[in-house]
């Protein structure tokens, strides 16, 4: 687990917000990273429950605990290992989801929750900087090709898992660059739109083909 006494000593804390003067002067995120010492205590604040509702929480079922645990360590490669296991884009979960794991933590109940999702980011972000995030390309082919229509987030998640079970996957996408609601949804301020590009870059390494423009239906039929 994190710390044992870590939820007593360290109260909660997450990014805090450019000022307002500098945040004004462009549409890119607003956000400013916590250090690594402020990340790690922010990991020894989880308790490891017993019945850690954060997993229930958790629409992914991310192993929420042992990342915590992995970050409070300072092993960074291991928490974005564990991260991955159940997570394809944590990069995406980590600046957009409403966080409902933070709603169940059993911290959040008396105290204020472990800020999961910002370490969440956080791990995926020294994930890419290190160079931790490469392509995993299947090593043998099925033969089998798939077709998936849109690429938004769930569109992009099942082509990389059906990818790395070995099926030839194309993404066909109606608008001009794949990302679906995260590129055309999303304002930079929330999510910058390299944030997409470089996991796309990954999926296109990895051996997905991404057809644009091409409106499935009307352009071309399943026939
Ligand atoms: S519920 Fe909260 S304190 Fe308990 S294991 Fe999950 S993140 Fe840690």
């Amino acid at each position: 687990m994190g710390k044992t006494t870590g939820f007593l000593e360290y109260g909660r804390k997450t990014e805090p917000y450019k000022p307002v003067d500098k945040r004004v002067k462009d549409f890119k995120e607003f956000t400013l990273p916590l250090k690594e010492k402020e990340l790690k205590e922010q990991g020894a604040r989880c308790m490891d429950c017993g019945i850690p509702f954060c997993h229930s929480g958790c629409p992914l079922g991310n192993l929420i605990p042992d990342f915590n645990d992995a970050v409070y360590r300072g092993k960074w490669e291991k928490a974005a290992q564990i991260l991955h296991a159940t997570n394809n884009f944590p990069e995406f979960t980590g600046r957009l989801c409403p966080a409902p794991c933070e709603e169940a933590c059993v911290l959040g109940i008396n105290e204020d929750p472990v800020s999961i999702e910002n370490i969440e980011k956080n791990i995926v972000e020294t994930a890419f900087k290190k160079g931790w995030v490469v392509a995993m390309p299947p090593e043998t082919r099925t033969g089998k090709k798939v077709a998936v229509i849109g690429s938004g987030p769930a569109g992009l998640a099942a082509a990389q898992q059906l990818n790395r079970a070995g099926h030839s996957v194309t993404v066909f996408e109606r608008d001009e660059k794949p990302g679906g609601l995260l590129r055309y949804g999303i304002p930079d301020f929330k999510m910058e739109k390299h944030i997409i590009d470089r996991r796309l870059e990954v999926l296109k390494e990895e051996g997905i083909d991404f057809k644009c423009g091409v409106h499935v239906g009307v352009d071309i039929t399943g026939g």
